[in-house]
């Protein structure tokens, strides 16, 4: 048998499919694989039923339907005061995650490089290489992760082609500052490079942090591809809508990639999220806030267990150093806590490609208050346990 891609080859399966397998398996609790429970609006639901049941059934336009792509851009307008052409300026995806596929098969030439940030997503790597791209990893540590301004400014060459750049950060809870955003900024000039900018948690944003999409900076308004996701700012991560905004020479050569990867979206989920993003500032407020509520929530009961837990700013994710309880390998850890504990996280190795840090756990705090003290109670019996 011929083998098959020897770069996808490489990656196996994804740290989330085989957490929430192993929850599966074990009846445990699944606070890895970061999807929320308990916040699904019943207005989007109901919208989108009815959207099903009346129609279209057939395919939507390439670039998404109008009431979508206009409804992004009017979102865009009243959160960041960013300008976007409805029609030249915004593509709907099928979840952020083909948008990033897009973009990046879009606009990479083999041999280009792109600076990323680690710890990263999952996706990024694996599609960027197989575009071609050659990655330079620069590395934020805890537990300030903060940005390594001399390192960052190494990584970025004459072959630089983009970088990626994550904020609100998965699974930091990192929220890029504005110094960091004009490190960012002139770096990118400098080298004439564009930004991917992955903003998927723009509404999972806590205390007095604040979101500041790098295409607002002056100077960046051509630069960069901005990726946001319904499944993220509606609590459905299920549906698979995202949407890309960017200038349209940009994000046209992403276009050229989303017509062969999926061409179109669901047309009843686009329209249910067209009318989501119309919503008032309540329902984004309200978000925050409950989010904030299950942060702190699950802090709280984490820290009861015997956790460290570090600072988080926005997203869905906690991540907590477990060497309080005697663990130093963060795989062995979170398949301890699921298979005996009965609750189970992501270990953060899996999200620095370049090896290293395995003192770390991810607990997504998106579920219900009922959840998540289960699940903390769980662990604090589990650990009194076997400490006595
Ligand atoms: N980027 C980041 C940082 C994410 O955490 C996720 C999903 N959790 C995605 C992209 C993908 O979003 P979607 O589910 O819309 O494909
Ligand atoms: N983005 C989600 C997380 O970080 C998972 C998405 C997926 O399972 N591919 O947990």
């Amino acid at each position: 048998m011929k083998s098959g891609n020897s770069i996808l080859a490489g990656y196996g399966t994804t740290i989330f499919e085989t957490m929430s397998r192993l929850a599966r398996q074990h009846g445990a609790i699944n606070l890895g694989q970061g999807f929320p429970e308990g916040l699904e609006p019943d207005a989007l639901l109901r919208e989108a039923a009815r959207l099903m049941n009346e129609g279209p059934q057939q395919y939507a336009p390439m670039l998404g339907l109008p009431e979508l792509r206009h409804a992004v851009a009017r979102h865009a307008r009243r959160f960041y005061g960013l300008e976007a052409d409805a029609d030249t300026e915004v593509m709907v995806t099928s979840g952020a995650t083909e948008a990033l596929a897009a973009c990046l098969f879009g606009l990479i030439e083999p041999g280009d490089e792109v600076v990323v940030l680690e710890p990263c997503y999952d996706s990024y790597l694996p599609i960027l290489r197989r575009a071609g791209a050659v990655p330079r990893l620069v590395r934020l540590t805890p537990p300030d992760w903060s940005l390594p301004r001399q390192a960052l400014a190494e990584a970025f060459g004459p072959r630089t082609k983009l970088m990626i750049l994550n904020s609100p950060m998965n699974p930091t809870g990192k929220v890029f500052d504005a110094a960091e955003l004009a490190v960012i900024a002139d770096l990118l000039q400098r080298h004439d490079a564009y930004c991917l900018c992955d903003e998927v948690y723009e509404h999972q944003i806590y205390d007095e942090a604040r979101h500041i999409p790098l295409i607002t900076l002056p100077g960046l308004r051509e630069r960069c591809l901005r990726v946001g996701s319904a499944g993220k700012s509606f609590s459905v991560t299920g549906w698979k809508v995202g949407y890309v905004t960017a200038a349209p020479a940009l994000l046209a050569m992403a276009a050229r990639a989303h017509q062969y990867l999926t061409f179109a979206t669901p047309p009843a989920l686009q329209g249910a999220v067209a009318a989501g993003l119309d919503w008032d500032d309540g329902y984004f407020q309200g978000l925050r806030r409950d989010l904030q509520d299950r942060r702190d929530h699950l802090r709280a009961g984490l820290e009861a267990a015997g956790l460290a837990v570090l600072p988080c700013r926005g997203s869905y994710f906690l991540t907590a150093d477990i060497r309080p309880l005697g663990f130093d390998d963060d795989e062995a850890f979170c398949r301890h806590i699921t298979e005996k504990a009965g609750v189970a996280a992501v270990p953060l190795s899996a999200f620095y490609p370049g090896g290293g840090t395995r003192h770390l756990a991810r607990f997504c705090f998106a579920k219900t208050q009922d959840i998540l003290d289960v699940a903390a109670l769980r662990l604090r019996q589990h650990f009194r346990e076997t400490s006595s």
